[in-house]
């Protein structure tokens, strides 16, 4: 449908699809290697479901990590995010409130993270169109000539040595003509959230509450149709805001009538969520709603089918690869469709690992980054979360930039070479 007579926006050595969590993360690592790169992003802001979903707490540390012992990219962000007051730094948090599931945790605020991203791109060089959507891409013979963009200008191309796929639908990849899997064995997907802020909270009342309280208000929100989640999941921000992770919504991201009747009903969720704690749940007597999500969070979209898939087993037997390029605690967690509970399975080793190749495909210039990687379905539920979508995003940046200097397709890329660049 588009070919080459679209008017060429520019050549860069690295384009990046997605600012978020991991295209940030790739954009920087690229840019360190002394790459010109561009970000593609369709927000008016980096960070993605961190910012625009509102997640509002880093997920996806190891055994034993703390603010303290991090290196590369999330070294950097924690340290900046510290110097704004604006992160709790790395705690223990209990998933469930079970105590074999404690995992490392970092709150942080939404908006100081917005600004601490600009700073960071900024900083290291890196080019960003907000505002814009990639719509195609230009594929031949399995390599990727340029992808097709969108914005007020009008609908341009983008040539680059190396494409970088950190969409989280894997949009990039599947116009390409990768191959994708959605969902379970019966295609069901995690429910998607809506994410808010209250302020006004008498933290020291709600923490007071005892846990076995907690769960019967909660049980008791569900009963009357005001809650979707068997739990109270309002947690404290450094800036004194709570951030509430309780709506619930079925949704499949790839129907765009149910998606968008989905957002609709996360605002709708919120207002009976958040009159019910007001009107119930001791602390939050006089909270107000200050914000809410600018989209509705989702846990889940396509899994591009990679070189290598990571499998459940791999990560409840704790797999090793020689080309690992992510390793975190976090276990498995689904959260059931209909949104009640969460599945939690740790692997049998404490931790479990990603190598490079989930990040390879068949498409000698594209790597992939973040939540988009090859993975089974609940391979992917532990490894989706932001420290780990981070780490991957760096790897591919660092990938990206050293096979262009190697001469090396990205695909062919031997992932080992990657922890030698991570100080
Ligand atoms: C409700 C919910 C709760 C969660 N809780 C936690 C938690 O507590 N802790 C945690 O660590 N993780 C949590 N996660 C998971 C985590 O937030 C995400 O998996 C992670 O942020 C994904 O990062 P990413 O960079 O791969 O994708 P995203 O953050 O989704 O970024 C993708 C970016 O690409 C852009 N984009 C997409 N398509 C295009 C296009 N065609 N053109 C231009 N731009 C495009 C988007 O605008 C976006 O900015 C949660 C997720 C959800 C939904």
């Amino acid at each position: 449908m588009f070919d080459e007579s679209v008017p060429l926006y520019k050549h860069v050595d690295v384009v990046v699809i997605g600012g978020g969590t991991a295209g940030f993360a790739a954009a920087i690592a690229a840019a360190k290697l002394n790459k010109q790169v561009l970000i593609i992003e369709d927000h008016a802001y980096l960070g993605g479901t961190a910012t625009a979903g509102m997640v509002c707490q880093f997920l996806g540390f190891n055994k034993g990590e703390t603010t303290e012992s991090q290196v590369g990219i999330l070294d950097d962000l924690l340290k900046r995010l510290t110097a704004y007051h604006a992160t709790s730094g790395v705690q223990t948090i209990y998933l469930s409130g079970i105590k074999e599931m404690g995992v490392g945790a970092a709150t942080y605020n939404p908006d100081a993270l917005k600004l601490i991203l600009d700073e960071m791109v900024t900083a290291a060089g890196v080019e960003v169109l907000f505002h814009t959507r990639m719509i195609t891409a230009i594929t031949e013979d399995e390599k990727i000539k340029s992808v097709i963009i969108h914005n007020l200008s009008g609908i341009q191309r983008v040539e680059a040595d190396v494409f970088i796929d950190a969409s989280f639908h894997g949009s990039l990849a599947v116009a390409a003509g990768c191959d994708y899997k959605l969902g379970d064995d019966d295609g069901v997907l995690q429910p998607g959230t809506m994410m808010y802020r209250s302020d006004h909270v008498d933290a020291a009342e709600y923490h007071d509450v005892p846990r076995s309280e907690k769960k019967q208000l909660a049980n008791q929100g569900v009963a009357a149709g005001a809650l979707n989640v068997g739990n109270l999941l309002s947690r404290s921000l450094p800036d004194g805001t709570f951030y509430t992770n309780m709506s619930r919504v079925k949704v499949d991201p790839l129907d765009q009538e149910a998606y968008s009747q989905a957002e609709i009903t996360g605002r709708k969720q919120i207002s009976l969520i958040s009159q019910y704690f007001k009107q119930s749940v001791p602390g939050f007597e006089n909270a107000i709603v200050t914000d809410t999500a600018d989209q509705l969070g989702l846990r889940d979209s396509r899994r591009i089918v990679g070189l290598y898939t990571l499998t459940n087993q791999d990560v409840l037997t704790s797999q090793t690869f020689p080309d690992t390029v992510a390793s975190s605690d976090y276990p498995i967690d689904v959260h059931d469709a209909n949104g009640l509970s969460s599945v939690l399975k740790k692997p049998a080793g404490g931790q479990f690992h990603i190598p490079f190749r989930c990040l390879q495909t068949k498409i000698a210039n594209l790597v992939l980054a973040g939540r988009c990687l090859s993975t089974e379905y609940e391979a992917h539920a532990c490894a989706r979360v932001m420290a780990t979508c981070m780490r991957l995003g760096e790897a591919a940046g660092i990938a990206a930039a050293d096979s262009i200097n190697i001469g090396i397709p990205v695909n062919q890329y031997d992932g080992q070479r990657i922890k030698t660049f991570i100080q």
